[in-house]
């Protein structure tokens, strides 16, 4: 295959970029480069602000109704092409084509949760709070606004983001992973498709680079990011501290929590598909079995067994259940956590190192380790990869003390029959996202997105309600107007004739 060069979008259309930089793209499944994309210099980035701000001053006087129309649009060409997305998401990510359109589709929710806006937006209006003056409150847009978004959901992130964004009334610049750069082009044509004006949307390939002349640029009013923590934390105390609005999601360590009276297949078919689907780089997925009490046993058993069944192949064969990781140096670094726990005192039951596959892509077996302690590395962590910790606590109390003890507070499960566990488990835990016997609660549309602790910096949660906060500001106008009664004017009222 020929490597292909991967442009930026800016103002409607595709540009090379001043080829300065560029960083490889591969097919994880072959370990093939498959692209070049362009890595944007500063002043690239700023070039493309300066695009997205002249698009904002028209964009934002184009009617609720209008712009909503454009994203409605954009709704019926992505449900149309989205198997188109899905291929460019597996050609780059990995990821089995079926959990690829998975991911477009919990991104499609986005865009209609966005076709309400004329309605999500009405502001609010006290009439006559004193004699003659009513109050009203408006949500204006408030720019550029950029997003900066992860290797692991290449559409499904920026459809968190960019669909309220613009529906708002903003103009949004997309820093894509440059992993996995491709899928982004897909949405860009198809909203343009779907009759964006030009430069209202734009898509700037990059690495740190870009991301700080984003972070810097006095145009650009709010950054939306999606990555691990270390970067988020960056991303949050450089963009605030340049007067930005942010909202900064990171990484994640995801506990799900099995009481002794839990249903064992239920909870052993979810741990399977929420440790390992999508290889495990998920930033929902279930990276820590907490089995309570004389579960242990039997759940880790379940678990083994089903997960030795799991077939691992390339994303565009439909056999697969799951596909290879994203590049050959983090699958080096997953498979190094293996090695480091059997040192560490724990037990890897099933090690994803032992299976072999042929050809250069980027695969590796699945893996439990059980008798996990909190000290290990492979507790503290974000393996973000194919491995299963289990961690065995005599009773519920320890279970959530873990959950109170670890920093990060993306989302967990309790798994169990007993309604006052699930209920109290809902209340006390640290957590910003709580499934019961569900492994992987990602909210639906309507709802925002975001964790607790170290799985979020800023105080605005991810899409819903909370993203049409994010990207809007208030203003609260107060009217006076005479008295109708007094008015020296005839308004027809009985008073005045
Ligand atoms: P990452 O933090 O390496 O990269 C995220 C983005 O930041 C990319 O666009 C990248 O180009 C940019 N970036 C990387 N290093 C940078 C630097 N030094 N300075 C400025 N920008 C930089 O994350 P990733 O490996 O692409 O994605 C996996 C991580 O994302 C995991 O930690 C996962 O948990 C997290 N994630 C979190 C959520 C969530 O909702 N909380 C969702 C998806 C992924």
């Amino acid at each position: 295959m020929t490597a292909t060069t991967i442009p930026h979008w800016i103002g409607g259309t595709r540009q090379p970029g001043g080829g300065a930089r560029s960083s490889d793209v591969f097919d994880p499944a072959t370990g093939a480069v498959t692209g070049s994309v362009a890595l944007a210099s500063a002043a690239e980035v700023d070039a493309a602000v300066a695009v997205a701000q002249d698009a904002f001053e028209t964009w934002r006087h184009v009617s609720l109704g209008r712009r909503a129309e454009v994203v409605f649009r954009f709704r019926e060409l992505l449900v149309a092409h989205k198997d188109d997305v899905a291929a460019a998401i597996t050609a780059e990510h990995g990821k089995v084509l079926s959990d690829a359109a998975g991911e477009v589709q919990r991104g499609i929710e986005n865009v209609e949760f966005a076709c309400g806006a004329p309605h999500l937006l009405k502001g609010a209006l006290s009439h006559q709070v004193a004699t003659g003056v009513d109050v009203s409150s408006i949500l204006q847009p408030l720019g550029v606004v950029a997003g900066i978004t992860p290797f692991n959901f290449p559409a499904m992130v920026p459809l968190w983001m960019f669909p309220n964004a613009l529906v708002c009334g903003n103009s949004f610049i997309l820093k894509p992973s440059e992993k996995d750069p491709s899928a982004s082009l897909l949405l860009a044509e198809l909203l343009a498709e779907a009759g964006l004006p030009d430069g209202v949307f734009n898509v700037v390939h990059g690495d740190k680079e870009a991301v700080d002349a984003l972070l810097v640029n006095p145009a650009v009013q709010a950054v939306s990011f999606v990555g691990s923590t270390p970067i988020a934390k960056y991303i949050y105390e450089t963009a605030t501290g340049h007067a930005k609005r942010v909202q900064a999601l990171g990484g994640a360590k995801n506990h799900m929590v099995v009481l002794p009276d839990a249903d064992l297949d239920q909870a052993a078919d979810a741990a399977v598909s929420a440790a390992y689907g999508s290889a495990g780089e998920r930033c929902m997925a279930i990276s820590v079995v907490v089995a309570v009490g004389d579960v242990a046993d039997p759940l880790v058993a379940a678990i083994t067994e089903r997960a030795k069944a799991i077939r691992i192949g390339p994303g565009t064969d439909p056999r697969s259940e799951m596909g290879p990781l994203v590049t050959a140096a983090h699958r080096d670094k997953v498979a190094g956590y293996l090695p480091a726990a059997t040192e560490a005192g724990a037990r890897v039951v099933l090690d994803g190192r032992d299976q072999s596959f042929d050809g250069d892509g980027f695969f590796l077996g699945v893996s439990i380790i059980d008798d996990v302690t909190t000290d290990m590395t492979c507790y503290r962590d974000e393996i973000f990869g194919p491995v299963l910790g289990v961690v065995r606590v005599p009773d519920y109390e320890s279970a959530v003390q873990l959950l109170r003890d670890n920093a990060f507070g993306n989302g967990t499960a309790i798994f169990t029959r007993d309604g006052g566990a699930a209920r109290r488990f809902v209340d006390e835990v640290p957590v910003g996202m709580v499934g019961v016997n569900v492994p992987i609660p990602v909210p639906v549309a309507a709802f925002s997105f975001g964790g607790w602790g170290d799985s979020l910096f800023g105080d605005s949660h991810m899409y819903g309600p909370e993203g049409l906060h994010f990207y809007t500001r208030s203003k609260v106008v107060t009217t006076r107007w005479p008295d109708p009664a007094t008015s020296s004017v005839d308004l027809g009222f009985p008073q005045n004739r």
